[in-house]
């Protein structure tokens, strides 16, 4: 299914124009010159601006595998790790011995795609309208229908939190789980914000109360590491916080053996 950009009807893939609207489903207009770019392509062929959709592709694995620049993350070929410093995946804080923590970027190549995700959270809302166990939570709902234990974190608090990355697309395969998040990489750190003689101490005060209202839900959930780096602290155009992506405190964290 690709999904129109414009009104959002649902296309069959050969499709190469909305039915309804007829949009393109396979080319879009650059931002900086108005060319017209390919969906899949990461720079503009005329211009070099960048027209990729980029997410920030978070992977747990029980057992350490090489990922390069160039190849895809899924069977499906749709998302294709860039290269960022000089590897394509860099380990995060929250890895261990027995539960290696990758991040890295993609470029997402059929980004009018409905994600897995996105279909199995379909799966799940008609699971529940037919349920007649009324007992069913979303945690149990989420096991059934094969969510990644890595996206359940997000999708439990992301209602009650503004400031948690919604997440685009999540699989596991074999001892693999994959997410992909939206990427906040180049977001002004919330440090460098209240260093800035703009910063008002309203806006100081209201970074401190979210933050703290985070702290009560993360304590109980084992997350509060994700309070506690630097880099992961960051401002929204609003100058909201906004988390980078959430971190499991390495103590009760889950292995995917568990
Ligand atoms: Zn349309
Ligand atoms: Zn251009």
């Amino acid at each position: 299914m690709l999904v129109c950009p414009q009104c959002q009807f649902e296309n069959p893939n050969n499709h190469r124009f909305c039915q309804r609207c007829g949009t393109s489903l396979t080319h879009k207009p650059c931002h900086e010159c108005g060319t017209t770019v390919p969906l899949s392509a990461e720079n503009c062929p005329n211009c070099g601006a960048f027209t990729g959709t980029v997410w920030l592709a978070i992977l747990v694995q029980g057992q350490i595998e090489q990922q390069k620049s160039g190849e895809y993350l899924d069977l499906g070929r749709r998302y294709r790790l860039i290269e960022s410093n000089s590897s394509a995946l860099t380990e995060t804080v929250d890895s261990n011995p027995s539960r290696q923590v990758l991040r890295g970027e993609v470029i997402d190549c059929q980004p009018l795609q409905k994600s897995v995700l996105g279909i199995l959270l379909e799966q799940q809302a008609e699971l529940l309208e037919n349920s007649e166990d009324s007992q069913a939570t979303n945690t149990s709902l989420w096991q059934k229908i094969g969510i990644p234990e890595l996206a359940q974190p997000y999708l439990e608090l992301q209602e009650k939190f503004a400031s948690i990355p919604v997440v685009h697309d999540a699989w596991q395969e074999d001892k693999k789980e994959v997410i992909l998040i939206e990427d906040r990489s180049n977001w002004q750190l919330l440090t460098d914000w209240w260093k800035d003689k703009q910063a008002s101490v309203v806006d100081i005060i209201a970074g401190l109360k979210e933050m703290a209202s985070l702290w009560d839900s993360f304590a109980k959930a084992g997350l509060s590491k994700s309070l506690l780096i630097e880099d992961n602290l960051r401002v929204d155009g609003k100058h909201r916080l906004a988390l980078k992506q959430l971190y499991q405190n390495s103590s009760d964290a889950p292995t995917l053996q568990d």
